[in-house]
């Protein structure tokens, strides 16, 4: 682990302290919380230092998103939204764009990215929210996207939506006339991510808001931004196997039951093992994929298919196992494995569900071997 990130980690330990069970339950994070970590660079921490980021590299980045994930899977979620709304500026915006909106992403202001609607989730290509020109300056949208992260707290929108025959990703600050957030009503876990349904009606632009200014292939945008929100989310996940490995070998070597710590009980044992083999195979995934970020290699957008897979699944097992395992002592809400049980579930539906994840990995396999 390289050294450079002793200092980030020890600002969010200070900034997350004991205050993630209180944020599960209330259902929200104090926004000044996100904003600090924004304006010190740590929510989009990949952005290269000539647009004013951090330029962590992905192992780098990664780390640091399973440590935030180990302490507060909300604010993990924050993050990776944060971090997706950059990506997908980094790589479709012009270079006005990048200088402009990057420099506001690492200094505190928050953002959400919209994909999903009421219609549209595993299968996007049927996603509706239209960006039209009217005239030469200005671009109308019109639609309605579900289950925003983070979009509660965030200053601007990065939208997905059909454009000049293609799509394109336009980039709506919350407040402009015609946007209406309404939170998600008690989700099952990351319950202070800020999950929102965002509706835009006659939402007017100036044409500069359009990533790139053109219309792109829609599996190009999806493909560019869910590659990193997949990132994110694996990572994420190592981080709540770790918070769930820690709680459960902690509690199983000091809780006595039958003259013996539980974790001399071997069927208490097989669960801290098979915990460690979860933590270790999903780390294993997810740094194999940050080397392929890091080299640029073209098995980028599969391996990290493939961690998100391995480490989402993972995390749903390990943190019922750790359940299981604490038993009455982690049965209360906001308990840290309670939390594990119920956040870990959510990420095996977001950015890709496991059944979506198997898909593409299937479809890999048959192309190499063809
Ligand atoms: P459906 O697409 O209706 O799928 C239902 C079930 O059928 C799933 O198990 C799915 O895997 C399976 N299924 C669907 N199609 C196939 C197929 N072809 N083959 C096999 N199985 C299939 N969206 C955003 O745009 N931005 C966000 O920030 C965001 N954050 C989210 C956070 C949370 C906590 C959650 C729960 C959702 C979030 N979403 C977000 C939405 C998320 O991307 C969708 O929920 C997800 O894509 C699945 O879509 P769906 O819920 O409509 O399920």
């Amino acid at each position: 682990m390289p050294d450079r990130l002793g200092g980030e980690r020890a600002l969010v330990d200070s900034l997350v302290a004991d205050h993630a069970e209180v944020w599960d339950l209330a259902g929200r994070i104090p926004v000044g919380v996100p904003r600090e970590l924004g304006a010190a660079g740590l929510l989009c921490a990949q952005v290269p230092a000539a647009f004013g980021g951090l330029g962590f590299t992905s192992a780098e980045n990664g780390e640091f998103t399973a440590h935030v994930g180990s302490r507060c899977s909300s604010l993990r979620s924050v993050m990776t939204s944060q971090g997706m709304a950059a990506w997908t500026v980094q790589r479709l915006g012009d270079r006005h764009q990048r200088e402009s909106l990057l420099a506001e992403l690492t200094s505190g202001r928050l953002a959400a990215v919209g994909f999903s609607e009421p219609d549209a989730g595993s299968d996007l290509s049927g996603m509706r929210t239209e960006i039209r020109r009217e005239g030469d300056d200005t671009v109308v949208v019109d639609g309605h996207k579900v289950w925003m992260t983070a979009a509660c707290y965030a200053d601007l929108l990065v939208v997905i939506g059909r454009f000049d025959g293609g799509a394109a990703a336009v980039v709506v600050p919350a407040s402009a006339p015609g946007v209406q957030v309404s939170k998600v009503a008690d989700p099952l876990g990351c319950r202070a991510a800020g999950h929102a349904d965002v509706t835009f009606e006659r939402v007017r632009l100036p044409v500069s808001s359009v990533l790139g200014g053109v219309g792109q292939s829609l599996p190009l945008l999806l493909t560019t931004a869910l590659a990193y929100g997949r990132f994110s989310v694996a990572w994420g996940c190592v981080g709540i196997l770790r918070a769930c490995l820690a709680a459960t070998a902690t509690h199983a070597a000091h809780r006595t039951q039958s003259g013996i710590p539980l974790a001399r009980h071997q069927l208490v044992g097989r669960h801290l093992a098979e915990l460690l083999v979860d933590e270790r195979t999903a780390a294993l995934a997810c740094e194999r994929a940050s080397r392929c970020w890091d080299r640029g290699s073209p098995d980028m957008v599969i391996e990290t298919v493939l961690a998100k897979h391995v480490s989402a699944r993972n995390a749903a097992r390990g943190a019922a196992s750790a359940v299981q395992v604490l038993a009455s002592a982690g049965a209360q809400d906001g308990h840290v494995v309670a939390r594990a049980y119920r956040d870990a579930k959510l990420m095996e539906i977001i950015e890709g569900s496991n059944e979506i994840c198997q898909l593409l990995l299937a479809e890999h396999a048959v192309a190499n071997a063809a």
